[in-house]
């Protein structure tokens, strides 16, 4: 056994080999320590080897599906190992030594298939990145959905491919990403290290790639599929290969490979889709994010296909335009959005029902779910088509009805033969209705005759034997047998009838010729009844997998169905508006809300304060001051998040929208500690602020909050200053860029579009009243030391606190009402002196006051010497 398991596990170096051992899979060596540990299971031996024990531990096979996932998430690859014949096949083919066994799957992340494995509102994308001529290509497959698709990241200066690279991968969150062995990714986020698995470069090579394709779809070139790039067919080539062999040969059912451009989507980077908590907050949970908050879809597929939309927005006016008119229509026809939206909760997880029946891992449950799913679809379409006559139906609902409309005869016919609960285990059987099949009528009725045969056994034999307790019991080991109470033991041996099989302290237990032959005959019925029962699941899985594709369209068409009347929901149940969309250069929002605060403040007392934004090619910067927590990040993040919901298809919180076509979105705040690992804060700020100088277009929107607060205010100042600037003067995007810098606001002089507001704040009562509200301007203070009094500092603290700002600002006035401005000459020794006293500050040693009190006094020097020049 120890050989053959040896065999096995060579072959699987780089997986944890589940090797099934009667009920139970074993692990041995190097792969007992590791899970032991990575489970938490008792470690044991089995054997010796060149006299060292052997380490051993297992799992039941039953309950392996709570293992399973514990090993996957920590990014293992289980290769599981099944016996493969049974020990009648062994008998007859005389063969000595243990069974054969073979590996059947090699589960890793990014192929899982089984519903507990997996989340059912996320994809879970495995990617294949190829770098070929200089270009990089990547192709990502979700084994579960049947989603395949290729994208060429592009062929430009090759820190821009990195950024889109790193951008892509982080809207993507793959679960597994294959590169091949020589490929370089350090640039890479250091969290998505671990899923990277390095392959041989044999692998990557084109025509294997090409021909693993072909060979795929059947078909002999791919120029009837689509156009694709070399590195794109290199990519997806490499994605087929993995598949074939951790699935071992069994193919899922794929959707038609589809190449998509770059270009289609509004492009959110890694920093802004984490700042802007798309799809997880600040700590990297759901709650508060964009995609919780509006995620009112109702199956499955449509809140994965609505997760993509938030991710990577349409960049066509006509797409989205498309989705509107959907909606609109839905709304203006008063279609019953409830109703539907009851339909749509019915329909099950279609795709990944047919993605275990083409990989042979289904069960009766899935036909049942995909069979009755359908069905329900098909009433939904033909509902709706009722609708036809009212008002011209738009071109896209056209299309996904006309998608809808096939032959369901097959899911009628499937309904019609399962029975209304199935079983989730296929080798059972037990799930066909009586009446379907006749062949599995007959031996069904023979099956119970023989079950009241057995009955009829029990009377005949109590009263031969007058034992009235006498029974025709059924246990594993001994099948169906004669029991007794101990004490009648000797009364069933007196009979030649009787074969005596066991006794124990409470019974004996018999059996009889007769009951020999019933229990074989009703056995071969059992038997013959399942052959039967696969017999007619395979038949139906087989025809369902050959209609995989124009079940992959249903879901897709019913998916964007689910969002369409999601959003016509919320546009009644959130006062959501449809944004007017150009592709003029305009961001004009009357009265917008952030949608996910006002969610969150839908059950408070008080309610959202809406806002306008009103940025155009003459109006392109606003620059926006006010006091700590008056709201300014608040509102930056709404308008970013309105323009995503209005690029992604959806309605936006406001009153009234215009909002013209974005390429690229940025949003910046300051770095906060979580997102600066390993770097300091202030390093990733300029990276984030290098990225938005270096990449951002005209037609870009950049959202920069507090630009320059990671480091001295002098710094700071400059840099924020001479950032605004480059934008106002050579990048031109439409920009929100929030500040405490007051001293900004004087670049309104020379920027003619650049235009200052302020957050709006009542002073009452020597406390401060925050309104919330946007208003030409400039803010002219900063209430810094009244927020510290609302977080709860201590009185004394604030107290002392206002006295130091006190005597700043009287010294800072005392320096601008009298400058000197006359030249002064300066002596070396002046300079001697100076030099010798800014030596002695011991820069580790002082506190942040006698750091002030130092620049105030170099600054006033400085003023002493006004122009002067030191010689030396
Ligand atoms: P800081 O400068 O300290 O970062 P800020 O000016 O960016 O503060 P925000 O963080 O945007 O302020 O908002 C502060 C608080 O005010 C938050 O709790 C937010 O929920 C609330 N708030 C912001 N805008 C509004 C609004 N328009 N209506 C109601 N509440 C709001």
């Amino acid at each position: 056994m120890m050989e053959q398991y040896l065999n096995i596990k060579n072959k699987y170096k780089d997986a944890l080999l589940f090797y099934r051992m009667g009920d139970f899979y074993e692990l041995f060596f190097e792969d007992a320590i590791i899970a032991s540990e990575a489970l938490d299971i008792a470690l044991t031996k089995r054997g010796k080897t060149n006299g060292k024990d052997i380490p051993m531990c297992g799992v039941p096979f039953h309950s392996a599906d709570n293992y399973l996932p514990k090993l996957i998430k920590k990014g293992f690859n289980v290769a599981v190992c099944e016996q493969t014949e049974t020990a009648e096949e062994a008998k007859l083919n005389l063969k000595k030594g243990p069974l054969k066994r073979e590996v059947v799957r090699i589960i890793s992340p990014g192929t899982l298939t089984e519903d507990n494995l997996l989340q059912r509102k996320n994809n879970n994308f495995l990617g294949a990145i190829s770098n070929f001529n200089n270009s990089i290509c990547v192709s990502w497959v979700d084994v579960s959905t049947g989603c395949f698709k290729t994208r060429n990241i592009g062929k430009d200066k090759s820190s821009n491919q990195k950024q889109l690279l790193t951008n892509f991968m982080s809207r993507m969150d793959f679960s597994e990403i294959l590169i091949s062995e020589d490929m370089n990714v350090d640039y890479i986020i250091d969290e998505w290290h671990p899923i990277i698995k390095k392959q041989p470069i044999s692998l990557f090579h084109y025509q294997s790639c090409l021909d693993q394709i072909c060979s795929y779809y059947n078909v002999v070139s791919l120029e009837g599929v689509g156009s694709f790039s070399e590195g794109e067919i290199i990519a997806a080539g490499v994605l087929l290969s993995y598949l074939n062999l951790t699935q071992c040969g069994k193919m899922p059912f794929l959707s038609m490979i589809n190449s998509e451009s770059i270009n289609n989507f509004l492009e959110i980077d890694y920093f802004t889709q984490k700042s802007l908590e798309i799809l997880k907050n600040l700590s990297g949970n759901n709650e508060g994010s964009l995609i919780s908050c509006i995620d009112e879809t109702q199956t499955a597929s449509g809140a994965r296909l609505l997760k993509q939309r938030i991710i990577e927005p349409f960049y066509d006016i006509n797409l989205i335009q498309d989705r509107y008119d959907i909606i609109n229509w839905i709304l203006e026809n008063k279609i019953d959005i409830n109703n539907y939206q009851t339909s749509l909760q019915n329909i099950p997880d279609l795709e990944r029902s047919l993605s275990r029946i083409s990989l042979s891992r289904g069960g009766p449950r899935d036909l049942s779910l995909i069979s009755r799913g359908l069905l329900g679809i098909k009433q939904i379409s033909e509902n709706l088509i009722l609708h036809q006559s009212k008002r011209k139906m738009p071109r896209l609902l056209g299309s996904i009805l006309n998608n809808l409309k096939i032959d369901y005869s097959l899911f009628s016919n499937i309904t019609n033969a399962l029975k209304l609960e199935v079983p989730l285990i296929l080798k059972d059987g037990g799930f066909i209705k009586d009446g379907f099949s006749k062949e599995l009528d007959d031996i069904r009725s023979f099956r119970n005759n023989e079950l009241s045969q057995i009955m009829k056994l029990q009377n005949e034999y109590s009263e031969l034997t007058k034992i009235n307790s006498l029974k025709i019991k059924h246990n594993r080991m001994l099948g169906y047998h004669v029991e007794v109470r101990a004490m009648h033991d000797q009364s069933l041996r007196n009979f030649d009838l009787f074969i005596h099989r066991q006794t124990t302290a409470q019974a004996s237990r018999f059996t009889t010729n007769k009951l020999v032959e019933v229990e074989t005959q009703l056995l071969n019925s059992f038997d013959k009844a399942i052959k039967i029962e696969l017999e007619i699941y395979n038949d139906f899985a087989f025809k369902i997998v050959e209609k995989g594709k124009e079940i992959l369209d249903i879901v897709l068409a019913i998916s964007e169905l689910d969002i369409s009347f999601m959003v016509a929901n919320q546009s009644i149940s959130r006062n959501y508006i449809c944004p007017n969309i150009s592709n003029n250069k305009i961001l004009d929002i009357a009265d917008g809300r952030h949608p996910v605060v006002e969610h969150q403040m839908r059950f408070s007392e008080n309610s959202f304060i809406s806002n306008d934004c009103k940025l155009n090619n003459e109006d392109l910067i606003w620059l926006i001051t006010g006091p700590n927590m008056a709201g300014k990040s608040t509102y930056l993040r709404q308008n970013a998040l309105i323009v995503i919901m209005a690029q992604a298809g959806l309605f936006v919180p406001a009153k009234k929208a215009n909002i013209g076509m974005f390429d690229k979105i940025f949003s910046r705040v300051g770095a906060s500690d979580d997102l600066a690992k390993g770097q300091s804060t202030f390093m990733i700020e300029m990276i984030e602020t290098s990225l938005i100088l270096n990449t951002s277009t005209e037609n870009s929107l950049v959202i920069l909050d507090e630009i320059g607060r990671g480091t001295s205010t002098f710094d700071g100042l400059a840099i924020a200053w001479s950032v605004l600037e480059h934008l106002h003067e050579k990048i031109k995007p439409i920009t929100l860029f929030a500040t405490h810098y007051h001293e900004l606001t004087a670049l309104k002089k020379n920027l003619k579009h650049l235009s200052c507001h302020k957050m709006s704040v009542k002073e009452w009562n020597n406390s401060i009243i925050f309104m919330h509200k946007i208003l030409n301007g400039e803010a002219d203070k900063s209430y810094g030391i009244h927020v510290a009094k609302l977080a709860g500092i201590p009185i004394e603290v604030t107290k002392k606190a206002a006295e130091i700002l006190s005597d700043l600002q009287s010294k800072n006035n005392q320096i601008k009402q009298n400058p000197k401005k006359e030249i002064v000459k300066v002596n070396s020794k002046e300079v001697n002196n100076f030099l010798e006293e800014f030596d002695k500050i011991d820069v580790d040693d002082i506190s942040p006051r006698q750091s002030l009190d130092i620049l105030y006094k170099l600054k006033s020097k400085r003023q002493t010497y006004g122009k002067s020049k030191f010689k030396k």
